[in-house]
């Protein structure tokens, strides 16, 4: 494929512009970079407006700035959705605009509609190619997500199942008797909004994961999804099948027919709903990094690549050992750190970052993390 004429050269480029993308350009404002570009294969949030119509954030927002504690939603100092939106959980299509509303603010340099086709690193530059032109820049934030990257296959016959990020509504689905694969997040989420459309649901999950014994939200069930199963149209509808595998999907006569693991055999007359995660876009970038076991990059404590430096990685998909940033609130801490090193890989003194470390927005030190709750 043809390149298209080369650009004038970056410090940066960040791919992504999510909650992690807008929110570490902010930082690298005030790390006093200015020569950069945040460019999005669609809009600003575009990954939240696709969010199912009745899906709601699970973390809650509450403008607690005025204590020092930043609103869990929020990807910036002095920002929070929960005072610009005035909802506690907010609909994707609602953080949407509370992103394009702060990038707008920040006077972010955007450039949408604009697909990183491909990354090279072409001596001490990095070359990203999209429709119209090859980006030069010294460094990359790949900040690209996970929501537009799902998981669709995992057991025979996988590709007959919708998986729960291409659902418009729950409540324009056609049918009355639903199966849902998958039982964390997105699964609950589903269940509940189809028994609340007096749907019937059952529910499979490979182990159970609203009996987690741990604190960790990026490992057990969140309370909101807690108190959701505890609702009278939850209980009365949805039919709860934990450690239960599916095995195969596969349509006989117009009906879906899921078999699990165990061997008993269930009938739908519409495709099973996948709520089975997501690969990740990492993926399409596995050439520039490590790989860890688990298949997420292997990072060094600048969130940057170990092999390509110049190459950072923000947003969910950061992991440090056991540690799991998949949360807003849990990656927003590492902003700071990527935008120090590649200020300080620029020579600037970014000292004005040191705010973010009151805010809980600069976490260098990652010995301190990993705590549970006590179990009162
Ligand atoms: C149903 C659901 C509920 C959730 N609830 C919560 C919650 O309550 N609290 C919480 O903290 N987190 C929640 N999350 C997780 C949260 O949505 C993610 O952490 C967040 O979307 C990640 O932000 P991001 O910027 O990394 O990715 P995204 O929001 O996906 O943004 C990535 C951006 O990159 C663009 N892009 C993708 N590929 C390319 C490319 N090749 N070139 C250019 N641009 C590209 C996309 O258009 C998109 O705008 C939830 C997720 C889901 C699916």
């Amino acid at each position: 494929m043809k390149n298209g004429p080369l650009s004038e050269i970056y410090d940066v480029v960040v791919v992504g512009g999510g909650a992690a993308g807008i929110g570490v350009s902010i930082c690298l404002r005030h790390a006093g970079i200015e020569n950069f570009v945040v460019i999005d294969r669609q809009t600003v949030g575009a990954s939240f407006s696709s969010w199912p119509a009745e899906t709601r954030f699970i973390t809650p927002s509450f403008p607690t700035n005025s204590v020092g504690m930043l609103d869990l939603n929020s990807i910036a100092i002095g920002v929070s959705p929960a005072f610009s939106l005035e909802v506690e959980h907010p609909t994707g299509a609602e953080y949407a605009s509370h992103l394009r509303g702060v990038a707008k603010f920040f006077e972010l340099p955007i450039q949408e509609e604009t697909d990183a086709e491909s990354i090279t690193k072409v001596g001490d530059e990095f070359h990203i190619k999209t429709a119209d032109e090859t980006l030069r820049t010294k460094h990359v934030i790949w900040a690209a997500g996970e929501f537009q990257y799902p998981r669709v296959n995992g057991f025979a016959g996988s590709e007959l199942c919708r998986h729960t990020a291409t659902v418009g509504s729950y409540e324009k689905l056609e049918g009355d008797d639903f199966i849902v694969v998958g039982g964390y997040e997105s699964g609950v989420d589903a269940a509940y909004h189809l028994a609340y459309c007096d749907k019937r649901v059952r529910l499979f999950d490979r182990g159970c994961p609203w009996k987690e014994e741990t604190s960790d939200p990026s490992v057990a069930l969140s309370t909101f999804s807690l108190e959701r199963m505890r609702e009278y149209p939850f209980e009365e509808q949805v039919e709860l099948f934990p450690q239960t595998p599916v095995q195969s999907v596969a349509l006989r006569d117009e009906m879906y027919e899921v078999t699990t693991q165990d061997g008993q055999s269930f009938k739908s007359p519409v495709p099973p709903l996948f709520a089975g995660g997501f690969e990740g876009s990492h993926k399409s970038i596995s050439h520039l990094f490590e790989q860890r076991e688990d298949g997420f990059p292997l990072l060094n404590k600048h969130d940057e690549s170990t092999i390509v430096p110049g190459m950072f990685l923000c947003g969910p998909s950061v992991r440090h050992e056991n540690l799991v940033f998949c949360f807003i609130y849990k990656y927003r801490q590492r902003f700071a750190v990527v935008a120090k090193a590649i200020a300080t890989s620029l020579g600037l003194p970014a000292e004005e970052l040191e705010a973010y470390r009151q805010w809980g927005m600069y976490l260098d030190d990652l010995s301190c993390c990993g705590e549970e709750c006590a179990t009162c």
